[in-house]
Parts: C-alpha cells; structure tokens; sequence
C-alpha cells in the first residue's frame, strides 16, 4: 500500500522538479537580459562620458577676440586654454604619442594667447590650434573606436555566455526530462511489477482460502469462520453443520470417462450452493476434502428452521442424476448433521459430531440424513479400538474361523461349509464381521487376517467327510498382494486340502476395485483347479452383468433376495432369471439365510438346490461342527440299524 503510494507520487513530483528547473533558467535568462542591456547602457554612459579634448572653445574665444576686442574674450580663451592643458597634461594613462605631441604644442601656445592684441599671434595661434584640435579629435576618436570596440567584445562575450548558458540550461532540462523519461519507464515497469506481484499474491489468497476445483471456501477458512460465528453467538442463536460425504458415492474413475469425478464434484458444489441461496448469508458451503462438502446454517431460534428438514433439502438436491455427455450418473451422498445452540459452542465440535454423523451413514450405507446421537462418539471410539488391536488379534489367532453348513435343500444333506471369522475380546466380546471386517479391510489388515482364516480353515476341516467343499472369503487386497497363487498353494499343501474342495468367495464390490488384475487373478485361481464364488448376489449393487463377465463356478444369492421370495413375486422372477443365467454357463447356485421352511419349499419350487441359513444352522466352531457331523453319522447309522 505504501510502496504503490510512492510510485504514485513520483510522477507528479518529476514534473514539480522539471518545472521549477524551467523556472529558475527562465529567471536566469530573463536576468541575463537585464544584466545585457545594463551593460550596454553602462557603455553607451562611459563613451558619452569620455572626456571630449577640444579646441573649439579656445579657438572661438581666441576668434571672437580678434574681430570684437572684448576683453571677456581674452580671459574666456585663457581659461578655456588652461583648461585644455590641465585635461591633456593629467590625461589618465597613457595618451601615446598625439597626446604629448599636442600638449607640447598647447605648452608653445601660451605665448601667443598672452599676445592677443597683436593680430599676427592671433593668427598664429588659431593656425595652432586648428593643428591641435584636428590631432586632438582624431585623439578622441581613437578613443571612442575603443570604448566601441570594447564595448562590442562585451557585448559579444555576454551573448556567447548567454547561448552557452542556455545551452546548458537545454542540456540540463533534456537530461532532466530523459531522467525523468527513464525514471517513469522504471516506475511504470515497477508498478507492473508490483500489480503482478499483487495479483500473484490476491491468486495465492484465494488458492489458499478457496478449493480450485469448485470456487467454494476450503475447509481451513469455513473452520475460521465457524468458530468466529460460535464465539459471537447469542444465547437464542441456533447453528447446525452439515458433513455431505461422496466417499463410496462417486462412479469407479476407471470404468467411466476421464473428468468424470471432477464433473461430479463441480456438480454437487453447484447443487448445494443452489439449495442455500434462499438461505442467504445464514449458510455457508465448503469443501471440505476431495469427497466431501461441509455447509453450516445459522437461525434464530424465534424463527422456525429444522436442521433435519435442512438436511432433507440437501437429499432431494441430488433426487436427479448429474448428466455428462456420455451418460446420466445417480449421486446420493451420504449426509450427517450436528447442531447446537447458545454460548460456549465448540466449533471443532460441531464439526466431529457431523463427521461422526457421516460416517454413521457410510458405515451402515444409510441413504437418509443421520443425525448425531451421543452414542456415535462411543461407536467411533469403539471402532478406533477394534482397528488398533486388530493387527495383534490376527498375529495372536484370536480370529479364528467359524463354519456354516451348506445343504442340498432337497435330501438335507450337507455339501459343504462357510467358513465365517469370529473374534472373541476379552473386554468386547464377541465382534461380528461385518464391524471388524470393513474395518479390516480400511486399514489393510484384512490381507493377513484373510490368508489366517484360510490356513486355519483349511486345516480344520480335516475331520470332516472328504466330499466336503470349503468356502472361504477372498478380499479383493488378498487378490492383489504379491503371489497370491504360491500362498493358496502353500496352504493347500500344507493342509493336505484337494483344490477342488477350496471355492473362494469374491464380492462383486471387490472385484470392481480392480476389474482387470482380478479377473486375471481369478482365472489363475481356475488353472490352480480352485472354484469360484460371486458372493452377495442380489444386494443393492448387483448387476446381471456381472454374471456372465467372470469365470464363476458359483453364484451365492445374498440373504436380502431370500428373505423376501416368499411374498415378493418380483424376487422370485429374479432368482428365476439367475437360475436361467447359470444353468446356461454351468453355474451352481447356493441361497443365504434360509430361516423358514417356506422359504426353502419356495426355493425347491423354484429349482434352487443348494442353501445355507439358520434353519439348517448357523456358523459355528470347528469342534460343534465334528460333533454335529458325529451325531448325523450316529443317527444315520441307527436308522439304517
Ligand atoms: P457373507 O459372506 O454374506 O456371510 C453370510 C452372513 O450371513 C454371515 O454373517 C452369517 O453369519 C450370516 N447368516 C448365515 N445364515 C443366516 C441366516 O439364516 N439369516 C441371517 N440373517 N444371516 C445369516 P457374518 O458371519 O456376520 O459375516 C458377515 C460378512 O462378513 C460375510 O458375509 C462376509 O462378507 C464377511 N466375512 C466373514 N468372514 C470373513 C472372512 O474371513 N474374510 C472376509 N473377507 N470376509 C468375511
Ligand atoms: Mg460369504
């Protein structure tokens, strides 16, 4: 601001300095002027006031005498004689040589000027003087080319050092000007300068204050900016934030066209500014991360503002899918709202409850806005501690597998078996898989805990009927870990398990992560003589596409699909469609959660063969495995006794 200041003030400045230099040489000249024509009247002065040596005077009164006789005449010529003498006898300096010569002849003169009366002097004396006179002019004029002579070389030199002077002066103010010219070029060049360093630092700022991609504030600058609106509350002052999160929400980057995801966040931050704008300045949308968004609202409490209808608002935002060129893409992020009112309201607070809220909503899929309940702050804290011991419980085997029989729905007999990770904490219990296993699979962990589960039950298995097939989950990480195959391939050796009795089971979802390096990965899994399960078939991803697009030895129909055959006549055309589907690319079918006889008839009704639920049994341990078997072989054996 001060810099900018004095480069504005240096041009008027410039301009002050050449005008005052202009001032003082146009003074200058004008004395200069002044100083000329003093001079030359000082010289006009002394030429007129050169004393003129003449004999006129003389020679008049010497003539006047000769005719009249008057005596007045005589003593005028004797004075006037005198007076001559004295001036040429003290003419100042040197007269030169007419001076002496007509001095000396003034000197003779006296003589004959005592001698008036006598006409012959008279005469002589006039003869005299005209002599003298015309010396003492030509004298005179001698001195008078002189003082003109000098005066001219004066006036000369004035001239000469009045054009010098104005040359210098010309020179002076050119380089003033160039000086100045040059100056203003460095300032302008200065002022560029500064504007481009002004506008870098403006960019910075907003690069710093604002997310590039979106235009809305980021996450630094909304967090400032809530906790300044927290500390000013009033008492009936009601702010609520809401945490908007894409994450598990956005189309898979690899399978859609480039920049499609940037469409989709430029479009989501659009969206939520449009459903704040009849809110005015009493909402504020930001970015918060790459996948999410974070919006604050602030009422009065007098006026009647529903943070969770608020939050609905932002769900009917993305009711219609975000249209690119090439396709139509139904976004529902996951949404999670706190709030709080009056004094002492904690900014950063604010802002955990609406992540915990979330993060609520992306751990059980929620699609609904969740609102923070005192209970997710436990819930989160329970989740940091499972994913803290988790690494020891694997390395410890305290997360060993369970197995679930699997029949043929018809004859009753098992087939096969699940095997399903059970983790019983000293201090938690019994976890269930679906909290440790999301959470394994977030943190990486579920790599070693996946290879653990299939070494164990690989080997405990080996009791069991030799036709037996073994299921065991397969992340999509384990796929793509170093060597997969010499790992499976360890175990089965090791356990002394067939190939041919290991099916691995694959969601969909996790083949999507890496569709590519799965499928390889899966069809070298086939050459290692292992079976393949699409598990979870039937949950609300799934497409029929999927079907047909893998080497699948096995689809599992998951448990949300059976547990709605028996009333849901639409399920039940699905479940015949996939039947169709894997008859025709020699697929085996096995349905979860059969709790009902119903269902099961349902299911033999429709050609289903094989299945697992609870109403054959559940996962349970190796050991209640071997004694149910012992005691089916036991009642087998009794009946045919
Ligand atoms: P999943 O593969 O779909 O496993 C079936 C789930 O349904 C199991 O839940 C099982 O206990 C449950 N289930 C069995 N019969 C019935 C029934 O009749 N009704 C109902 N409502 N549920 C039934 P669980 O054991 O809690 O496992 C949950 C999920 O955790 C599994 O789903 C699987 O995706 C994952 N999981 C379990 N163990 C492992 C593992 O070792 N590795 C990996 N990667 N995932 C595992
Ligand atoms: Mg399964």
């Amino acid at each position: 601001m001060q810099f900018d200041g004095l480069l504005r003030f240096k041009t008027p400045a410039l301009i002050g300095v050449i005008l005052m230099l202009l001032a003082v040489n146009s003074m200058h000249l004008i004395r200069a002027g002044y100083d000329m024509r003093a001079n030359n009247l000082s010289w006009r002065n002394l030429i007129s006031e050169t004393p003129q040596l003449d004999t006129t005077t003389l020679e008049r009164a010497v003539g006047r005498y000769s005719v009249l006789k008057n005596v007045d005449d005589a003593f005028a010529a004797k004075r006037a004689y005198k007076a001559l003498l004295t001036s040429v006898e003290n003419w100042p300096g040197s007269g030169g040589e007419p001076l002496s010569a007509a001095t000396q002849k003034l000197r003779r003169l006296a003589p004959y000027l005592d001698a008036l009366d006598d006409q012959a002097s008279v005469n002589h004396a006039l003869i005299v003087l005209e002599k003298i006179g015309m010396s003492l002019r030509a004298f005179s004029q001698a001195l008078v080319q002189d003082a003109a002579l000098r005066s001219e070389a004066s006036r000369t030199f004035y001239h000469q050092l009045q054009i010098l002077e104005g040359l210098l002066c010309l020179a002076l103010i050119l380089l003033t000007a160039l000086w100045a010219l040059s100056l203003e070029k460095k300032n302008g060049r200065l002022t560029q300068d500064f504007e481009r360093a002004r506008n870098h630092a403006d960019t910075l700022k907003r690069q710093i204050q604002q997310d590039g991609q979106t235009g809305l504030i980021n996450m630094e600058v909304f967090e400032k900016q809530l906790e300044s609106l927290c500390k000013t509350a009033p008492e009936n002052r009601f702010v609520a934030v809401y945490w908007i999160g894409l994450e598990t929400r956005l189309p898979d980057p690899e399978r859609h066209e480039i920049g499609l995801q940037d469409t989709i966040v430029r479009a989501v931050a659009e969206r939520l500014q449009r459903v704040t704008v009849p809110l005015k300045d009493r909402a504020i949308v930001a970015r918060a991360n790459a996948k999410d968004f974070i919006v604050m609202t602030v009422s009065d409490m007098a006026i009647d503002f529903d943070p969770s209808i608020f939050a609905r608002h932002i769900r009917e935002a993305f009711a219609k899918p975000v249209l690119t060129p090439s396709d139509a893409h139904l976004i529902s992020p996951a949404i999670g709202y706190s709030q709080g009112s009056g004094l002492g309201l904690d900014a950063y607070e604010l802002i955990r409850n609406a992540e915990l809220a979330v993060a609520d909503a992306l751990n059980f899929d929620q699609r609904r806005p969740v609102a923070y309940t005192a209970s997710m702050r436990a819930d989160a804290e329970r989740r940091r501690k499972i994913a803290r011991e988790l690494p020891r419980a694997i390395e410890a085997d305290e997360i060993l597998p369970h197995f679930q029989p699997q029949f043929d729905l018809k004859s009753g007999r098992i087939i096969g078996v699940e095997a399903l990770a059970r983790w019983f904490h000293g201090e938690l219990g019994w976890i269930s898989p679906s909290e440790f296993i999301p959470i394994a699979e977030q943190n990486g962990d579920i790599v070693a805990l996946g290879w653990r589960i299939l070494k164990t039950a690989s080997a405990q298995i080996q009791m069991l009927p030799a036709d037996l097939t073994l299921s065991v989950h397969l992340s999509a990480a384990q796929c793509l870990d170093d060597d997969p195959y010499a790992k499976i391939k360890d175990c089965l050796v090791q356990s002394g398990l067939p190939a041919s009795r290991l099916k691995l089971e694959i969601s969909e979802t996790a083949v999507l992560k890496d569709p590519n390096r799965i499928k390889t990965c899966l069809s070298n899994f086939h050459s290692l003589g292992l079976q393949i399960s699409l598990d979870d078939f039937g949950a609300v991803t799934s497409t029929l596409s999927s079907l047909t697009e893998f080497p699948w030895n096995e689809v599992k129909i998951d448990r949300a699909l059976a547990g709605k055959l028996t009333h849901d006549p639409a399920q039940r055309e699905i479940l015949k469609m996939v039947l169709q589907i894997a008859a025709f690319s020699d697929m085996a079918v096995v349905v979860e959660g059969i709790e009902s006889v119903d269902q099961r008839d349902t299911l033999v009704a429709l050609g289903c063969d094989t299945g697992q639920g609870y109403l054959f049994g559940g996962p349970m341990a190796i050991d209640d495995l071997n004694a149910l078997f012992f005691a089916r072989t036991a009642e087998k054996n009794t009946a045919e006794g």
